[in-house]
This record gives C-alpha cells, sequence and structure tokens, in this order.
C-alpha cells in the first residue's frame, strides 16, 4: 500500500471514519522523500530500539521498522488504531501503545521494552502543540536514549538548535546544549502535509552528550535563572532576573560586575559560562 498516495490515505481513513484532529496536531506526511531520510539519519541497526511518538497512519513508523530492530510506537488517538493495523500488518518488530507520551513512564517503557537493545533512539513528527515540552521531557529525564531526530516546526528548530550567544537563542537553546549537540538536518515544505499546516517544518538531531560538557553545581537554580534571564526578552538580563526572580537588583549588579558582564547585556548575549558564573553567585 501506498501510504504516500492521497487517494490511498482518502480511502483507508475513509473506511475506518477517520476524521482529522487539528487539537491533536494531526498533519500527516504524504512526501515520499521524509521519512526514509529521518529513519535513515538514525544510523540505527538490529540492536537498536526506537520510540516513536505519534505513529498517524504509519508512514514514518514503517521506516523504523525498515532501520531498527525494535520499535514501540506511543499513539493518543485510539481511532488510529484500526488503521494502523491495516497499514503496518507487515511490520513484525512493531509494538504500537496507546497513551499520552507526556503521561507515559518512559523510563519504564524503555527498561520494559528495550531491555536487549544496544542503544535507544526517538523519532517522530512531533505534533507541534507539545514540540517543547516533549523534547524538554526527553532531555531532562534523563533517559538512556543518544539520539533524537524530530519533525518540528521551523521556527522551533531553529530556536532548539541555535547557537547559544546568538539572537535566536531562548532558554530552551540553553537547556538543549547542556544536554546535547544540535543540528537542523533538513527543511520540509507546508506542502509536504495533508492537510497542509500554515507553517514550515524542519527535522532536526539532538545527539545526547555521554559526558557532561558543562559543571552545574545546582541544575535547578541554573535552569531558574535561565528561565528568567530569557522571560523578558526586550529587558536586559540583569532587570529581567531580577524582576522574575525577586532579587535584589543592586545585588544581582554586583554579580554581574564582579563576573566583567555589562549591565545591559541582553540574555541572548550570555554564553553558557554566563549563565552558569551568575547562578552559582545568586
Ligand atoms: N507520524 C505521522 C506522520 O508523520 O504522518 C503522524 C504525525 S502527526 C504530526 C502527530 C501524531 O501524534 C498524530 O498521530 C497524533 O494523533 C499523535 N499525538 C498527538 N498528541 C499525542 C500525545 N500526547 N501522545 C502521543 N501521540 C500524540
Amino acid at each position: 500500500m501506498n501510504l504516500y498516495d492521497y487517494n490511498t490515505i482518502k480511502r483507508v481513513l475513509a473506511k475506518h471514519g477517520f476524521t482529522f484532529s487539528k487539537a491533536l496536531g494531526q498533519n500527516f506526511l504524504i512526501d515520499a522523500d521524509v521519512c526514509p531520510q529521518m529513519a535513515d539519519s538514525l544510523n540505527a541497526d538490529e540492536n537498536t530500539g526506537v520510540i516513536e511518538v505519534g505513529p498517524g497512519i504509519g508512514v514514518l513508523t514503517k521506516e523504523l521498522c525498515r532501520v531498527a530492530g525494535k520499535v514501540v510506537a506511543i499513539e493518543l488517538d485510539k481511532r488510529l488504531f484500526p488503521v494502523l493495523d491495516e497499514t503496518l500488518s507487515a511490520c513484525d518488530n512493531l509494538e504500537i501503545i496507546s497513551g499520552d507520551v507526556m503521561k507515559i513512564d518512559l523510563k519504564k517503557l524503555i527498561e520494559e521494552k528495550f531491555s536487549d537493545c544496544t542503544s535507544v533512539k526517538v523519532c517522530a513528527n512531533l505534533p507541534y502543540y507539545i514540540t517543547s515540552p516533549v523534547i524538554m521531557t526527553l532531555l531532562e529525564s534523563e533517559l538512556p536514549i543518544d539520539q533524537i531526530v524530530v519533525m518540528v516546526q521551523k521556527e522551533a528548530g531553529e530556536r532548539l538548535c541555535a547557537e547559544v550567544g546568538t539572537r535566536d537563542a531562548g532558554a530552551v537553546t540553553i537547556a538543549v546544549h547542556y544536554y546535547a549537540e544540535s543540528e537542523i538536518l533538513f527543511g520540509v515544505g507546508r506542502e509536504s502535509f495533508m492537510p497542509s499546516p500554515k507553517v514550515d517544518s524542519v527535522v532536526i538531531r539532538l545527539s545526547l552528550r555521554k559526558e557532561k560538557k558543562f559543571e552545574v553545581k545546582d541544575r535547578k537554580k541554573f535552569f531558574t535563572v535561565v528561565k528568567c534571564a530569557f522571560s523578558q526578552r526586550r529587558k536586559t538580563a540583569l532587570n529581567s532576573i531580577s524582576n522574575t526572580m525577586g532579587a535584589d537588583k543592586n545585588k544581582i549588579g554586583s554579580v554581574f560586575s564582579d563576573l566583567g558582564i555589562e549591565a545591559n547585556t541582553r540574555a541572548e548575549k550570555l554564553t553558557m559560562e554566563d549563565f552558569i558564573h551568575i547562578a552559582e553567585r545568586i
């Protein structure tokens, strides 16, 4: 069955009475080049386990089953299960789990499903309404995964993969940089989806660091300072931190001056080391 063919998809979905849910970010890929490229970029083999978030009608899932030893796909919309039964009946290394990726205990899932795998990766065309929460959960939970290859909205991808200290950087950039190496692999136009969204997308790859690159004594405090510094982007980092953390502006001012950081510096201009040193002294 050609799952990229518009008429085939329409026929299969109509047979199961399926209609797209905007709320669940259901824009299905219909570009035959994208899924193979995403799957191949994982460099997976028969010892690799892959978690997919949101298989939809299974276009990417099929490719993941081709490159990996085992695939576990988590789908929230139960209406897609009979569709997936039909489209992926030939995939014998696949398990589909019903649930919300934000609520499932992924650590337990990995222990239970991938104990015989030497590497576990995550690959998905993410529903846009939960892009950042999913990525942050994957990073912060310190799961035994080594790579995340996901399609996200173009602007979100540019933010996630921005260089720290540049205009595109945000709090999420610092978090990604702390946990992983990031890169934009390729762009995907809006016409590659059914229904077509109002925005373009990019596929990004996050390679999780095996060794820590940055020595952060109090991670919670570090990320609080980062979030506060970026929370008022038009203000200086100093003002933003003192306003949102409720900290004394003079004290934070002297921390900045001790560190040789200009008082009028905006958060986007601060380096990882600046954030680490500020958090240590506040
Ligand atoms: N992988 C398919 C593709 O590329 O054509 C579908 C991608 S579509 C952008 C997002 C998918 O995620 C949909 O199947 C949707 O039902 C599912 N989804 C939405 N929210 C979810 C959640 N919280 N947990 C798991 N799956 C979710």
